[in-house]
């Protein structure tokens, strides 16, 4: 199934939305993860250490009030005491519900058990003050003494602990954070590679196509109907290029009506004009009695007229034939000078009657060549003929043929109005011609150098056409030898 340009750019664009959508997934995935890292670190351990150092702070006033209430035997220290004692184990009891590590656990546990035995002690000692009964107190001094120290060392052991995890997660926080920062920058690199990709792919698939139609349109508009593009497209391109084809078909249709038409009206006209020609002829040679001067001059026009259109006719046949491929030629081996210096005395009068200068260069010794003599006579003729056409009175034409690289090179430059650039290939398509003022030796019907292109191009040859604006204009074959 092919996918229209609407979906191609759909896809297009949404796989491009995804792949950025991913990347900023994954970073903001990243940045949480290290919130959570350092969330831990502040809910955790920083809540932690400040247990601890409540916790140290309340064992070293507890131990104050209760030596203080031995010297003094002051109720008012016991009580101070028994509040310190509650709030150290609702700090003991709070550290408990926090410690997420067994390193942590332990030395709570362990201070709890000291803290224990120490409340133990006081409780002992307290009930011997209060009924009045000796006891050992230095032994329960020492005893307290060592507990708290105990205490106080567990309590520094749980700091150390979690400082520790403070480093570490710090640490593992560290390394998340610049390989999030690697991994994501990876993936903006990937993903701007894959948007430009998916971008080029989508846009390439829709011009690729139309650069095609373009160059076939452009082909189009040169003459060639070849309606056989066959192009992977999307739906609306390839309705398009259909569309296109079948132009193409009825363009060539009516290029065969054309051809066919001009041919059988080519046929039809010329036994006619043949016989009109044959019989000015006559009526000049006075077969139908004698005729005046004034008739003689009609009967001229009309034998100059009717021999105008013989050639026409003759031309289109011609053409048609060529184009049809059905021209035969008769190639044979001769040399291109003499056929040159033919023309140039054929059309002698012509030149000399309009006052132009002719200068012919034949080269020395040029090879002799594969050419059906009448047909290279005809291109010859042509562009001779054109350059004494358009060139004006008491103008200069140069004829030369020479060797060149690709086989022998003939040319024929005048001193006529030039030809503008952008007609230099037209001019060898059939009936174009140039919008030039016609005097009665422009006349002409554009069809000589289509033949000749055929001709030449039969005889695997190449003719084109160099012109300076103002300069003058030189036509130019070459023929392999
Ligand atoms: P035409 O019978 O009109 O001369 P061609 O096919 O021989 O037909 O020439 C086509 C057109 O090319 C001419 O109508 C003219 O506009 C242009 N052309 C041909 N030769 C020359 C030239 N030597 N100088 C200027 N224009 C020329």
């Amino acid at each position: 199934m092919k996918l229209t340009i609407f979906s191609r750019l759909t896809i297009g664009y949404f796989s491009m939305f995804l792949i950025i959508g991913a990347v900023n997934g994954y970073a903001l995935l990243k940045v949480h993860q290290l919130s959570i890292g350092t969330a831990q670190i502040i809910n955790v351990d920083e809540r932690i250490l400040d247990l601890k150092r409540k916790l140290a702070d309340s064992i070293l006033s507890q131990m104050g009030y209760e030596k203080k209430y031995i010297i003094t035997k002051d109720a008012n220290f016991h009580g101070h005491f028994l509040s310190s004692r509650n709030d150290f184990n609702k700090y003991l009891t709070d550290a408990f519900l926090i410690a997420d590590t067994q390193p942590k656990k332990e030395s709570l546990d362990r201070v709890k058990a000291y803290y224990d035995q120490y409340v133990a002690l006081i409780l002992a000692e307290t009930s011997e003050i209060t009924d009045h009964r000796p006891y050992p107190k230095n032994l329960y001094q020492q005893e307290k003494g060592k507990l708290v120290e105990r205490i106080l060392e567990d309590l520094k052991v749980l700091e150390e602990t979690s400082y520790r995890d403070i480093y570490a997660r710090m640490d593992a926080l560290n390394a998340a954070g610049s390989s999030s920062r690697r991994l994501t920058m990876l993936m903006f690199i990937i993903a701007l590679f894959l948007v430009i990709c998916t971008s080029f792919f989508t846009t390439r698939s829709i011009t690729k196509p139309l650069m095609v139609l373009a160059e076939k349109t452009r082909e189009v508009s040169k003459g060639v109907f070849k309606g056989d593009l066959k192009i992977a497209s999307p739906p609306e391109i390839a309705e398009l290029t259909s569309a296109f084809n079948v132009m193409c078909d009825k363009l060539k249709g009516v290029e065969r009506m054309k051809s066919d038409f001009f041919s059988t009206m080519s046929h039809e006209l010329r036994t006619p004009l043949t016989s009109i020609k044959e019989g000015i002829g006559l009526l000049q040679d006075g077969v139908g009695g004698s005729i005046s001067d004034k008739q003689k001059r009609l009967l001229s026009i009309l034998s100059q007229e009717t021999h105008r259109l013989i050639g026409l006719v003759n031309s289109l046949l011609d053409l048609s034939k060529m184009e049809e491929g059905m021209m035969t030629y008769h190639f044979q081996r001769e040399h291109l000078t003499p056929l040159i210096k033919r023309v140039i005395t054929e059309m002698g009068l012509l030149i000399e009657a309009k006052k132009i200068q002719l200068q012919a260069e034949m080269g020395e010794d040029l090879p002799v060549l594969r050419l059906d003599r009448e047909r290279i006579l005809q291109v010859v003729r042509n562009m001779i003929g054109n350059a004494v056409k358009f060139t004006p009175e008491g103008g200069e034409i140069r004829i030369s043929a020479r060797l060149g690289s690709e086989g022998v090179e003939f040319s024929v430059k005048d001193t006529g109005p030039g030809i503008p650039k952008e007609n230099l290939k037209a001019i060898f398509e059939k009936f174009n011609q140039l919008p030039v003022k016609a005097s009665e030796w422009m006349k002409g019907t554009g069809l000589g150098l289509a033949i000749v292109k055929h001709i030449v191009t039969a005889h695997g040859g190449r003719v084109w056409a160099e012109s300076d604006p103002g300069q003058g204009s030189t036509f130019i074959f070459v023929l392999p030898s």
